[in-house]
Formats: C-alpha cells, structure tokens, sequence
C-alpha cells in the first residue's frame, strides 16, 4: 500500500510539473491546468489510502468528514469557478492563495495543538512541542504556521481591494513602526511555542501574525498590488511545502516547492517590472495614494475627438500601437480591436500590440485577452521591446489603459507612481484615449497624458468605441 501511495505522489508530482510547463504559454495553458487538476485528484485519491485515515479508530467518521468538505469546498470553487467573469478572476485568485495559506496554517495550528497537549498531559515525556514534534517538524511547522497565516489574511485585504471593497491604501501614523512591532513580537511567540507547550502562546502567536498580514497589505498601494498579490501566491506555497514535510507527504511538498519557486520568479519579475524592491513593497508601504487620489493638481483641458475623426487619423496613420489595459477587459472588447486591426492592416497600416507587464489585473491580463479575440503572437511586443518605437509611430491607440501609460511615473517624483517603467505613448505623434470618463485607474493617481497637446480623448464604452472606429474606417 505504501508504495501505491507514495508511487501516486510521484505521479502527481510529475503532472503538477508538467502541467506548469504547459501553462507557460497561452496556447497549451488550458491542458496545463488539466494536467495540473488530474495530479491534484491523484494525490487526493492516495491520501485515503494512508494509515493514518485508514486504520484510525474513527475512520469512517474522519472519511466522511474529508468527503464532506472535498464536496463543499469543491461544490463552492466549481460553481464559482463557472460564473467568475473573466474581470474578476483577479480577485478570486487573491482569495485562492489565501485559502492555500490558511489551509498550511490550520495543519500547523492542528499539529502544534496535539502537541501542546501531548507535552502539558505528559504522555510521551516531551515537555515543549519541539520535544513532542523533533526539532525539524517544529521549526518547519511553525514557519509554516507564520507564512500561512501572514499569506491568508494578507491575501483576504488583497482580495477586497481588488473588488473594490476596500479602495483606498491606508497609512496609518507610525505604520512602519506598528509593521516592525508586529514583526518583532510574532517572531518572539513564534519562538516561544517552540520552547514550550503553552496555548495561549499558540493563541496569541496566530493573533498577531493574521494581524500582521492585514497590516503589511493595507497600505499597499499605488500600482503595486500585482508584486504582493504574487508574493503572496509564492509564500502560500512554501507554507504548504513546509506543512508537507510536517505530514510527511511528498506530494504537498513537491506542490509547494513548486508553486512557491515559480511565485518567488513571477514576484521577482513584476517588482522589476514596476522597478521596486520587493521588501520595499512588503515592508514600507510604497505607492500609497492617501494624498494623491483624485487629483494631483494636474492642468489643462481634455480635448474629445469623435470616432469618424479617430477613424480617418488611424486610416491614414503609417503606424499604430495599441495599449490595451483593465477597461479592455471589462468592456470585453478585445474582438472588436482585433476587427479594427485587421481592417487598419488591409488599408496598408502597421498596427502593434504593446503589453506592459502590469496592465490589466493579473499577470498575463493583456494577452489571454488578445490570444482569445485570434491576435497573433508576433504583433504583440513586451514594453522593452516597443517603447523606442513611439517616437516614430503616428497614433498611439490607448484602450482602457491608465496607469501603464501615466508618465508623471518618468517625471513627478511625488507621484505614488514614480519609477514604474511606463509604455511611452506620449511620444506618438498622435494619441487617442478610449475610456468612459474622467475615472482614475487602479493606482488612484490623475494622468497628465490626457491632459497633453497630442492626446485626445475618445469618451465611452470601450466595445461600443471600438465599434464606431470599425464602423468608421469601414466607411472610408
Ligand atoms: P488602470 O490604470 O486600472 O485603468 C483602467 C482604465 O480603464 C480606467 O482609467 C477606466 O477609466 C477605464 N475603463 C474601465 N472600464 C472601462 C470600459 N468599460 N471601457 C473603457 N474604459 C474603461 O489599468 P491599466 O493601465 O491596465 O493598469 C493596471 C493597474 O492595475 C496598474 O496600476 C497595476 O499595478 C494594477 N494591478 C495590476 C495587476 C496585474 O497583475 N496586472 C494586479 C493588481 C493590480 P474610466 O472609468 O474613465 O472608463
């Protein structure tokens, strides 16, 4: 039986590898996620073979506990998973890594209990959980314990703010000293479990550290919310690795190992991307919005233009580059772009896709869209790849796009902003902006780009803009 067991571990190990690899690009990413999810019910499968839940005294209870709350759990995430709009999967993924996080730190929480009362019973003579665990479980159950909890309730704020339940970023007075305190007194009880056996330690410990994770996520803010959302995602993983070896369970391990290495690169490539450290973001706060929100003293008037003047400047244009961003994703109007491309190409128009790392609301926003309207590959470039050729281009087309394209990042050091590399539209001849209104983007901050000589704004829904500019340049 152990064999079996440990041989299907090996299995799903290899599926949750390969699955992976598969998601690295769009067009394999969907069997990834097959390959992945059929590794995960393998393990799941094997787990009921184990002795522990097998030859348990009360196993029937514990088997139909575990298939109680598989179907909860599972019933929950299928008919979610089926009704998310493809806009608020963000969120959901938030609310995904917080669940892996706090599923560690409920094992460790269960594993540290049993102990406390095994030492404080005197039932095998230990007298501090790292005596009733072995010093190796302990250290790593803890560790799990920490970043588990941090990861949970860290992922709940990042969860809210994405769905706009929690808007602003909130820097309390003293916030890096309170974040320091915090830090300094749930490593203090960390330690302390570890010499003793006493719950309320165990308690307060697992108090503080949830406390800490809403502290450090709360004044997040600004555009940095993609860099903690997947160091989240990364710390998550690591807990569950950690929590594996508690349980001796090689799948957990291996699942772990492997979400947080690939989570420590994505964090590693999106701090760079938004050109912040990542301890920087973890730990003072950066971005905060509190004084800029809403205006930054920005002047000027915006200038509109109407769809058949768009359309002809485009027609005519040698070159367009498109900035797709979030309102692409919400107006959902990704096929109509596409249509819009295909015709300015027939007329002899050089049209590109330019993605920054960070537009939309999750890693990879911008080209699951455009994959899924039919764009191909090689009219979409990476932000190194496009920004010299703004200066050269006659109309840069910004669709839903605000932040990414803000160059007070360049040029207003007292922007939340600065430092992010941007994509540089403002350097076409001509730029159209599609949005709805004078709303502000993700980071809160006012955007001088729509304010500029060169820029016009073309006001409405982005589907229903980018139809009129088909609709225009079809009548041409
Ligand atoms: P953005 O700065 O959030 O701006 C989106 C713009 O789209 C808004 O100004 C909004 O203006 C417009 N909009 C909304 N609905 C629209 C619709 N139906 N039609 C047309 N326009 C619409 O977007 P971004 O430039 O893509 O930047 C992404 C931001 O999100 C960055 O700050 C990034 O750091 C952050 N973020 C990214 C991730 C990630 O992993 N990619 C994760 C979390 C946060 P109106 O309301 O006036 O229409």
């Amino acid at each position: 039986m152990e064999t079996l067991i440990q041989a299907s571990y090996l299995i799903a190990a290899a599926l949750f590898i390969l699955g992976l690899k598969q998601m690295s690009s769009p067009v394999t990413a969907r069997r990834g996620i097959l390959w992945a999810g059929a590794g995960m019910v393998l393990a799941t499968l094997a787990t009921f073979l184990t002795p522990e839940i097998l030859d348990s005294p009360q196993s029937t209870t514990n088997i139909i506990l575990i298939i109680v709350a598989i179907a909860l759990g599972g019933g929950y995430a299928w008919v979610s998973g089926k009704k998310v709009a493809m806009t608020d999967m963000p969120q959901m993924i938030a609310m995904y890594n917080g669940m892996g996080g706090g599923a560690a730190a409920t094992i460790a929480a269960v594993e540290l209990l049993k102990a406390s009362t095994e030492a404080s019973h005197d039932v095998t003579g230990a007298t501090t959980i790292a005596d009733a665990l072995g010093a190796d479980v302990a250290i790593l159950g803890i560790l799990g314990a920490v970043i588990g909890t941090i990861s949970f309730s860290g992922s709940i704020i990042a969860w809210a703010k994405l769905d706009g339940r929690l808007n602003r970023s909130k820097l309390l007075p003293a916030q890096h000293l309170v974040n320091a305190v915090l830090a300094i007194a749930t490593a203090g009880f960390a330690i302390a479990i570890y010499f003793s056996a006493d719950l309320n330690t165990i308690i307060t410990f697992y108090v503080l550290a949830l406390i800490l994770g809403i502290f450090i996520t709360v004044p997040v803010g600004g555009a940095d919310m993609p860099v903690i959302i997947s160091l989240f995602n990364a710390l998550t993983g690591l807990a569950v690795g950690f929590e594996g070896y508690v349980l001796g369970n090689a799948a957990m391990i291996i699942a772990g190992i492997v979400v947080g290495s690939a989570g420590s690169l994505l964090t590693q490539l999106m701090a760079v991307a938004m050109n912040r450290s990542v301890a920087n973001v973890f730990f003072a706060g950066v971005g905060t919005t509190e004084s800029t929100a809403g205006g930054d003293g920005t002047e000027g008037v915006m200038k509109e233009i109407q769809a058949q003047d768009a359309g002809i400047l485009m027609s005519f244009a040698s070159q367009v580059i498109i900035i797709p961003g979030y309102g692409m994703a919400v107006a959902q109007a990704q096929h109509k772009i596409w249509e819009l491309t295909q015709l300015l190409t027939d007329k002899g128009v050089t049209v590109k896709f330019a993605i920054h790392p960070v537009a939309g609301r999750m890693p990879g926003h911008m080209n699951v869209l455009l994959a899924e309207a039919g764009v191909p590959y090689d009219m979409i470039y990476d932000m190194e790849d496009v920004n010299a050729e703004f200066k050269t281009t006659t109309v840069a087309l910004v669709i839903g796009a605000n932040d990414v394209v803000n160059p007070s990042a360049k040029d207003d050091a007292s922007s939340p902003l600065y430092g992010m590399p941007i994509l540089n539209a403002y350097e076409s001849d001509n730029v159209i902006v599609i949005k709805r209104g004078r709303g502000a983007g993700f980071s809160g901050v006012e955007n001088p780009l729509f304010f500029a000589d060169n820029t016009k704004m073309l006001f409405g829904d982005g589907q229903k803009a980018a139809s009129q500019l088909i609709q225009s340049v079809k009548e041409l």
